[in-house]
């Protein structure tokens, strides 16, 4: 299989099993049971890029829920879900929103996928990041929600989720451009809020911060992408929460904080993978 065909499967793959999980929330239903299903899909068919991110009212990213996570979904509840697959390396990411039962923040959650919907029309090659950013920011503002500052869209390369191109959801004044063959994921975050986000707190996804042959299991079980404290008990069982900790405090894992929005605002996500071409972009987890 060529580079891009793989592109594709991934993207496919991601699309499927994202598709699988917005079905699946429902009210009462529990995190772990959704993440759980979408993650047991990809592997199946390919491999896992990163844990299944359920980022639920004013976290934007970075919550999967842990071995014993006993949260249900919420009758009115704004959930983001954001799932990762990849074929030898080449990535698919993928995001939606959904609000559970209510339709209270239906404007947000459009807003989020027409900022994106506006920054495909405009994606091909020779665009510049600040004109992508420009649209984002527009259509949302043209909402009367604000963008997420510090959220950003990103280049991807094999094995490498963030590969070096950050692509703001504002106007950046970044005069770089995107090139033919360059492969992005493009995420407006928005909110109500104030449009920043902070730590805030244990989110059960961690990386590899500094090599050690004590770490080989995980490298090479997770091919150095970001891994869940679920995924390790399949490595070390019940004494999980100790070779945790014990990494943790040797700095040879890091954590990946949840990210909240600063004020509590509201947040919604769109995202979808792109392959860009000479005269646009072909979306590949549509
Ligand atoms: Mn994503
Ligand atoms: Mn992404």
């Amino acid at each position: 299989m060529e580079e891009y065909e793989k592109y594709k499967e991934a993207g496919k793959i991601a699309r499927d099993a994202l598709h699988i999980g917005m079905k699946n929330i429902k009210e009462g239903r529990g995190y772990k049971e959704i993440a759980e299903k979408i993650e047991a899909y990809i592997l199946d068919r390919a491999s896992l890029a990163f844990p299944v991110n359920i980022s639920v009212n004013s976290t934007a990213a970075h919550y999967t829920p842990s071995m014993h996570d006993e949260n249900v979904f919420k009758k009115g509840d704004v959930v983001k879900l954001d799932v990762g697959a990849h074929v030898d390396g080449y990535i698919g990411d993928t995001a939606k929103t959904v609000e559970v039962g209510t339709k209270n923040y239906s404007r947000l959650i459009e807003a989020a996928e027409k900022a994106l919907e506006e920054a495909i029309k405009i994606i091909r090659d020779g665009v510049r990041i600040e004109e992508i950013g420009k649209k984002i920011e527009d259509k949302i503002k043209e909402y009367g929600y604000n963008p997420i500052r510090n959220l950003h869209g990103h280049s991807l390369e094999r094995y490498k989720l963030h590969a070096g191109i950050s692509i703001p959801n504002y106007c950046s004044k970044s005069k770089k451009r995107l090139k033919e063959g360059q492969t992005v994921a493009i995420e407006p975050f928005v909110t109500d809020g104030v449009g920043m986000v902070i730590d805030g707190g244990i989110g059960n996804i961690y990386r590899i911060e500094k090599d050690s042959p004590v770490l080989k299991q995980i490298k090479n079980r997770f091919n150095g992408f970001p891994f869940a404290e679920r995924w390790l008990y399949d490595i070390y069982g019940e004494s999980t929460p100790l070779k945790l900790s014990f990494f943790l405090k040797r700095r040879m894992v890091a954590p990946y904080f949840k990210l909240v929005e600063m004020k509590g605002g509201m947040v919604a996500q769109a995202e979808h993978t792109l392959y860009i071409t000479e005269d646009g972009c072909e979306v590949l987890t549509a």
